[in-house]
């Protein structure tokens, strides 16, 4: 069974190595019931996005997806992810984190990216994201650079958010 550490797990603080076709998931025998269970797991926390790390597997990908995405509206694990370029316009907006229950705080980012990713089959792609998509995809992008939330903002705004 998969489960969402919470913050410090050891796996939070690490940097993630890229997946490879040799790759396996350790107690899964198969690719499309293992993506079938991390996306239930994402939507049974009310996940907008959840990286590999969260769940103590440290290779690069995560799951994605919301109603209101326009490129990931089917809830997806995406592989390999990685951002070719972001837009110098930057906004701020709440975010929060399956790894650190009922914290929310404004993060600022790039507003617009442009992004590279494999899909489960193999195949590479491109897309470009704003809004809430974008956001999210930057947040899980960090999760795999051992990069969590709290290391984005200013120690004030951290300790505010923190006293709900
Ligand atoms: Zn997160």
């Amino acid at each position: 069974m998969i489960q969402v550490f919470q913050y410090p797990h050891e796996t939070l603080l690490q940097t993630s190595i890229a997946w490879t076709d040799a790759d396996a998931i350790q107690g899964y025998d198969d690719k499309e019931k293992f993506e079938s269970d991390m996306i239930k797991l994402m939507l049974d926390e009310r996940g907008m996005g959840l990286a590999a790390n969260q769940i103590g597997i440290t290779k690069r990908f995560f799951a994605i997806g919301h109603d209101s995405f326009d490129t990931f509206q089917k809830h997806a694990i995406i592989w390999n992810p990685q951002v070719i370029n972001s837009s110098e316009e930057k906004v701020i907006d709440v975010e929060g984190c399956l790894s650190f229950k009922n914290v929310f705080v404004k993060v600022e980012r790039p507003k617009i990216i442009e992004v590279q990713y494999e899909t489960t089959q193999g195949k590479t792609r491109f897309a470009k994201l704003d809004g809430m998509e974008s956001k999210c995809f930057q947040h899980e992008l960090d999760h795999l650079d051992g990069i969590t939330f709290n290391k984005r903002v200013s120690k004030l705004r951290w300790q505010m958010a923190n006293k709900g």
